[in-house]
């Protein structure tokens, strides 16, 4: 079969959600994955920044192998000899008193809405079903039916209605917008993408996420970080919260959290939080299950063991001094922080950022639009110096 006929196959078969670069991918290796004809291209994606460590990262798979050939899942109706182990250490490495396990992005967000609910319900004394959620506009944190009640994207929630109440949008990197909002006694947490990743990278002003925590601190209204694509050392720390000292009261992730190789998703808070969830309150058949810790454990030990957080800060910088040097007009922003970049394009003689990332595939390189006109660039955090600068190169070429 050619490309062409795979293709062809998913469009007859699958639902048509998506709207994939036409490229058809069969293995990874670290930076790179190959189609099948056998051709190899830099990802440049990452697949949304969940392979930070790399494609098919042997340790991970590893740990993978021998834990399928064990136990791969008993449901939460019994007790596993993985999970506590797992939940140990992942409280331990982000410093939290619990953990509670999930699989997506969107069920971890889902989760920690829950949670902040029930919290303002038994520990702020707000009164039942009146707890507001502030949000921020161009959010993105997943597409059940509440995460998109929560979006300001047509796309994510025309035609999806009605929605779930109880959220009050904001413009992100406001401050003073959150302070006003805060003023309601009944807001019971405020969630926030510590870059906005989706939306096309926005990197909010030096400061931003300390002063919304302290704000939120001074208002007894909780911080939630929704960590999904900038934790786990994409941004050049380990979370990107890191960047201002700032530790959410519930930290949200998922993605990186397996290092690609299944859906692992978290939600980390203290006792006080946590503990507010009681038995039958909330759960999920696949979360906690002890593949899932095992590969998580797994993948968060590359992270240190490999220093991809120092990786993708050393590495970020290269990256953003030198596509800022690229003289093409159809250039008009470079940002991002860590390995998390993306550049803003203008179209020129009638080519869009969609033309440029076939271009980009047709030199070996991939990446994907987001909004049209903003290119993300998220390579593996496994890249080095020389494996960047020739990427780079391959930017260069296709943008001149
Ligand atoms: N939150 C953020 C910040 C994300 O970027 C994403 C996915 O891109 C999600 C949540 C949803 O994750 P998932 O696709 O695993 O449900």
């Amino acid at each position: 079969m050619t490309s062409q006929d795979y293709i062809a196959r998913e469009d007859n078969f699958g639902a048509h959600n998506y709207h994939p670069l036409p490229v058809v991918l069969e293995r990874g290796e670290g930076v790179f994955v190959w189609d099948v004809e056998g051709k190899r291209y830099f990802d440049f994606l990452s697949a949304y920044s969940a392979v930070n460590q790399g494609h098919c990262h042997p340790k991970i798979i590893g740990a993978m192998i021998e834990q399928a050939q064990k136990l791969t899942l008993t449901s939460r109706a019994f007790y596993n000899n993985v999970l506590g182990e797992y939940e140990e250490y992942v409280c331990k490495y982000f410093g939290y008193d619990k953990v509670l396990p999930m699989n997506s992005g969107a069920e971890a967000d889902e989760t920690a809405l829950k949670l902040a609910r029930k919290w303002a319900y038994k520990k702020k004394g707000i009164a039942e079903n009146q707890a507001k959620i502030i949000v921020c506009a161009d959010n993105f944190h997943g597409r059940t039916i509440t995460i998109v009640s929560m979006s300001t994207d047509p796309d994510s929630y025309s035609g999806f209605g009605p929605f779930t109440p109880g959220f009050v949008t904001i413009p992100y990197n406001d401050v003073d917008a959150l302070e006003r909002e805060l003023a309601d006694t009944n807001v019971a947490a405020f969630l926030v993408e510590p870059i906005q990743g989706e939306a096309g990278v926005f990197v909010p002003d030096s400061g931003y996420l300390r002063k919304a925590y302290d704000l939120c601190k001074a208002h007894n209204v909780l911080f939630i970080a929704d960590e999904v694509q900038t934790g786990i050392a994409r941004t050049g720390r380990l979370l990107a919260c890191d960047h201002e000292g700032v530790r959410p009261d519930i930290l949200i992730l998922g993605k990186a959290l397996s290092g690609g190789a299944m859906p692992v998703s978290a939600v980390l808070a203290d006792d006080d939080i946590m503990l507010v969830i009681k038995p039958g309150e909330h759960g999920s058949t696949f979360g906690g299950n002890p593949l899932a810790g095992k590969v998580a454990i797994a993948a968060l030990e590359v992270i240190k063991d490999e220093k991809l957080a120092e990786n993708a800060e050393r590495l970020g910088k290269i990256f953003r001094e030198e596509l800022s040097k690229i003289s093409s007009e159809m250039v008009e922003l470079v940002r991002g922080k860590g390995l998390l970049n993306a550049v803003v394009i203008k179209p020129k003689d009638g080519k869009t950022a969609w033309d440029v990332c076939l271009a980009l595939r047709d030199n070996g390189l991939l990446a994907k639009p987001t909004h049209g006109h903003i290119i993300r660039f998220a390579p593996p955090l496994v890249i080095n110096e020389a494996q960047i600068l020739e990427a780079v190169a391959i930017i260069k070429n296709t943008l001149e």
